[in-house]
This record gives C-alpha cells, sequence and structure tokens, in this order.
C-alpha cells in the first residue's frame, strides 16, 4: 500500500450511478453518526427523482445527473470523493485512490457500473456510447457523417438506430431479427415499419427520464428509407461516467451531415470479421465491396455475411464489461462468466464485508423462475437500495430476506417511440419446449404477447398504450391456471381487468 490511511469510514460506496447513490441515501440517514463516504471517477452523480412504484414491481422514476454538493448538503455525515479507486486491499479494509489517498472501511460497496465492449480497442473509428462524454463525442462525429455503421442487437442500437437523422445507417445484428435482447420476431415485424416511417415530432411529453446538467453540453437485407419504401436485397476513458439510460438521446439531436431523414439497412445473423482503414483497403484491392460502399470512406467494415461496407465510423454496441479491473489484483474476488463480480442473495461479494451492486456485479443467487438479470437502470436502483438494506442489517446483526422485487423481471421502457412493457419470462428464456405464446397484434397501435407454461402465465411483451401491465402482472405472481380461459384472455372485445377483478 503506498500511502498512509487518511480516514475509516464505516461505509464506503464507490460510484457515483444509480446504485451507488441509492445505496448511499440508503445508509446516510440510516447511520446519522456514522460516516459514509461515496468515491467516485466521474464529475457528476445521477439521482433518482419522481420514484413511482407503478405496482406491485413495475416502477418509473427520473434520473438527475447532478453535482456531488447536494448530495452532501442533504446528508451532513456523507462526504463525495471526486477520484477513481486504483485498488482494494480486502484484507486490510482499505481502498486506495488514483491520487494516492487511503481509505478505511468497516462496509464496502462496489458499484462501479460497466462499459461498452468495443469491437476493437483504440481503434479511432470505433466508438461506444455508455456516458455523457461518449454521447457527446458521437452526436459530434455524426454531425459530419454520411454513413455509419451500428454492430449489435440490444436496447442501445434500437434507440440509436430509430434516433439517427440525416445519415445512412446500416445495422449489423448477429440474430433473424433486430431487437432480440429484448422480443421475439414477431415484436421486431411489429416495429419495424417505425423504421420506415418520419420520427413524429417531439410534441408528446416525455414520460420517461430526462438528464440535467450542470454543464452546458457542446456541442438477406432490407432497406427502410423514411420515405415509405423498403428495398430486398439477395443476400474507455480512464475515469469513466455513469451509464446513461433510458432517453439518453432527448435533447441531443443527431443528426448527421445529410438533408435526407432516416435510411437504414439491416444486415442479419452477421457479424463484424474485420475493420480496415483507407490505407489498409488500398494494400489488399481484392475486399469485395458493395457497389454503394466503393469510394474512399475513412474506415471499411467487413461483415461475416461476406459484404463490405464504408462509413465515416463504427458504433459498437454490443454489450457491456462490468468495471472490476481495479479491484481484483491481490484479492479473492469470485468473478461470473460475462465479468461481473459475483454476489449472493445478501449482495455480498466473496471477499469478506465487501458488497457490490448494479451493473458490476452478477446475481449469483438461485433466481426466482419469473426473474432474470438485466443490466438496466431499475435493476442498479433495486440493488444499490437492496445491498444498502443488507449492510446495515449486517452491520446490526439483523436477518434480512430476498426483496420482493426479484421476485418477477419487469421493465418500462421505449422503443420507437412505443411503451415497452416487459414482464417475467417475456421471451419465454429457459422454458420447457412445451411452452405456447398467445399473441394480439394491431399494426401501427400495439403488439402484445403472453408466454404460457402449463397453462400459467409466465410472462408478457406488451408494446403501445396497452394497460395490461397491472392486470397480467397479477396474473403471472398468482400463478392461476388460465387453461379455461385459451385465446380469449386476449380478446380484445373483453376488458380483461374487470374479467378477473
Ligand atoms: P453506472 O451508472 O455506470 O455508474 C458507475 C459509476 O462508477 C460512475 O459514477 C463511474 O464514474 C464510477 N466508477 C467506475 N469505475 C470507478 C472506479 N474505479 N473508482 C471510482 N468510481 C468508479 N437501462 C435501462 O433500464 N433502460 C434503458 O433504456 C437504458 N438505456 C441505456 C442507454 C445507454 C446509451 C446506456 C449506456 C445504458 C443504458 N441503460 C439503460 C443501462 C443503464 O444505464 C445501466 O444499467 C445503469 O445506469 C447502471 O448503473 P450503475 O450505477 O450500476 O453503473
Amino acid at each position: 500500500m503506498a500511502g498512509e490511511k487518511v480516514k475509516t469510514f464505516k461505509f464506503i460506496i464507490v460510484g457515483g450511478g444509480i446504485a451507488g447513490v441509492t445505496c448511499a441515501e440508503q445508509l446516510s440517514p440510516e447511520f446519522p453518526s456514522a460516516d459514509v463516504a461515496l468515491i467516485t471517477a466521474g464529475l457528476h452523480i445521477k439521482t433518482v427523482t419522481n420514484y413511482k412504484q407503478v405496482s406491485k414491481t413495475i416502477e418509473e422514476f427520473d434520473v438527475e445527473e447532478r453535482p456531488s454538493s447536494v448530495l452532501e448538503e442533504k446528508f451532513p455525515n456523507l462526504t463525495v470523493i471526486h477520484s477513481a479507486v486504483r485498488s482494494i486491499h480486502a484484507h486490510s479494509h482499505c481502498v486506495e485512490t488514483l491520487d494516492g489517498r487511503v481509505f478505511g472501511y468497516e462496509k464496502l460497496c462496489l458499484c462501479s457500473g460497466a462499459r461498452p465492449k468495443l469491437l476493437a480497442q483504440d481503434n479511432p473509428f470505433v466508438l461506444g456510447i455508455r456516458d455523457t462524454d461518449s454521447a457527446q463525442e458521437f452526436q459530434k462525429r455524426l454531425s459530419k457523417a454520411k454513413r455509419i455503421v451500428v454492430v449489435g442487437n440490444g436496447g442501445i442500437a434500437l434507440e440509436l438506430v430509430y434516433e439517427v437523422e440525416g445519415c445512412e445507417v446500416v445495422w449489423a445484428v448477429k440474430d433473424k431479427a433486430i431487437g432480440n435482447t429484448f422480443f421475439d420476431a414477431g415484436a421486431a415485424q411489429f416495429l419495424v415499419p417505425s423504421l420506415e416511417a418520419d420520427k413524429p415530432k417531439a410534441d408528446v411529453p416525455c414520460r420517461r427520464p430526462r438528464y440535467t446538467t450542470e454543464e452546458p453540453a457542446p456541442g438477406a437485407a432490407q432497406t427502410f428509407t423514411a420515405d415509405g419504401s423498403s428495398r430486398g436485397q439477395s443476400s474507455g476513458s480512464v475515469e469513466p461516467g455513469s451509464a446513461l439510460g433510458p432517453d439518453w438521446h432527448r435533447g441531443v439531436e443527431l443528426r448527421g451531415a445529410e438533408q435526407a431523414s432516416r435510411r437504414v439497412s439491416v444486415e442479419y445473423q452477421c457479424e463484424v470479421d474485420q475493420i480496415f482503414s483507407f490505407e489498409e483497403r488500398l494494400r489488399s484491392p481484392q475486399q469485395t465491396l458493395n457497389p454503394e460502399s466503393d469510394g474512399s470512406w475513412p474506415v471499411y467494415v467487413q461483415l461475416t455475411n461476406g459484404k463490405t461496407f464504408g462509413c465515416d465510423f463504427v458504433v459498437s454496441a454490443t454489450g457491456v464489461v462490468p468495471n472490476t479491473e481495479p479491484f481484483l489484483h491481490g484479492n479473492n474476488f469470485a468473478v461470473a462468466s460475462d465479468g461481473g463480480l459475483q454476489v449472493d442473495d445478501h449482495m455480498r461479494t466473496s471477499e469478506p464485508d465487501v458488497f457490490a451492486a448494479g451493473d458490476v456485479c452478477t446475481a449469483c443467487w438461485e433466481h426466482s423462475p419469473l426473474w432474470q438479470q438485466m443490466r438496466l437502470w431499475t435493476q442498479a436502483r433495486q440493488m444499490g437500495w437492496y445491498a444498502a438494506r443488507c449492510m446495515a442489517a449486517d452491520v446490526l446483526s439483523e436477518a434480512t430476506e430476498l426483496d420482493f422485487c426479484f421476485e418477477l423481471f419487469s421493465h418500462v421502457t421505449k422503443f420507437f417511440n412505443y411503451k415497452v412493457v416487459l414482464l417475467g419470462k417475456f421471451n419465454a428464456q429457459g422454458l420447457r419446449s412445451d411452452h405456447e405464446l398467445l399473441v394480439r397484434c394491431t399494426k401501427g397501435r400495439e403488439y402484445v404477447k403472453v408466454v404460457l407454461s402449463r397453462g400459467r402465465m409466465v410472462g408478457a411483451v406488451l408494446i403501445g398504450d396497452t394497460d395490461l401491465e397491472e392486470t397480467f402482472e397479477n396474473l403471472i405472481l398468482n400463478q392461476m391456471d388460465l387453461t379455461p380461459y385459451g385465446e380469449e384472455l386476449l380478446n380484445p372485445n373483453i376488458d380483461i381487468e374487470d374479467y378477473f377483478d
């Protein structure tokens, strides 16, 4: 250990994102005479506001990016330390920051989040979007771009291809349908026409979180075009800030260098084979380019389907890697196969008195049959809150039970301007092949899918303003045998809410 211990805190929380801030906000008032520290690498912290428990497990809230002084003013026993943690010495219960200070702790909670898994490290033409800085860099580069290639099929890619205007987007997905992380092919079909249409003007108030910051922001393939036509073709920074969340693009103009509105072409079932520069291309002219890709582009992306696209830059949206590196050296943290710190049902890591929450951890307890971990905003809040409860119980030698929020997976978001609610095993994840699906779809209005296993509802996807979330949540939680209702369950002429009252 380089320096002398500056101070010992009862609780240290590492990370100023949703998980860390929620944890600190719980612990500080519960132990008003104890010293609490929040150590964070970023300049701002993320706070949850307007929290609303919509139903038993569904919640909605806004998130604001704020200066850390807001927290210190609210909780006099809380100190915010702006520096990255360089190492942890679990054995001697202390952490060392990049600026050389050493702080002791009784209980530690690691909430350092995750960063984008980049297709290529140190390639200036490959961008990942994670925090406010990277979103601003993306916006700046986009304003001069005529074509970008987006790689990935999760939430970030989905939002991005929908939002970008004035720049051609080539979207490479490894699956047979778009949005595979969240939906099946049916839901993807429902959403695809939205890529063909012009984006509705932003006159509808946004119900999901908005960011405010103290500093001014600087600045076989199918082709869908905004005019409605559809063509068929054969065939990390050292000190990361906290992750963005839903609506990260609101208030940020995602416009390229062209006049046209949206033009997205999707390349299905392919991955990136290699990325090479203009100079490298000149050196190996045998690269097969698509006719429209010929010409000079700063970078070229060769896909596993044999096509090569020239573009201004590539967005790598292929998932995240938990930020664990500074903690692993010299300690015995058990790390899960996805790179997260393993935590048990009390959010404890394998090191004594060290807890973890949010994107950095992997939930390694035996999950409820209706819950799965996804690195999402809601789960970061729930885990941060529950970790605080477990740390407090540990200090007070009290027992705690796994919180009810881990009983049923629920997530509310927006894709392509539709409200999207996902419940339980919404994509039949891990179910036996004898599960059944019931679907109701009205083009342009709603897509409702329920997943039944042995007559019981175990999951649902609700796209549009269906108002079915609470009823379906209840049906999933109470595991009522729905066999007698058959397909009537989704009969639009039956008011299902009254039916099951
Ligand atoms: P983070 O918010 O990443 O916070 C980590 C904190 O740790 C940061 O303050 C960072 O500065 C700090 N830190 C990191 N390393 C260190 C260190 N060594 N020492 C000290 N501090 C450190 N989720 C949704 O639910 N819905 C969405 O629609 C959605 N959209 C998203 C869109 C984008 C573009 C992105 C990037 C994410 C999106 N997410 C979404 C995911 C969601 O934002 C994350 O799951 C959530 O923010 C994770 O919170 P966290 O507190 O665990 O980590």
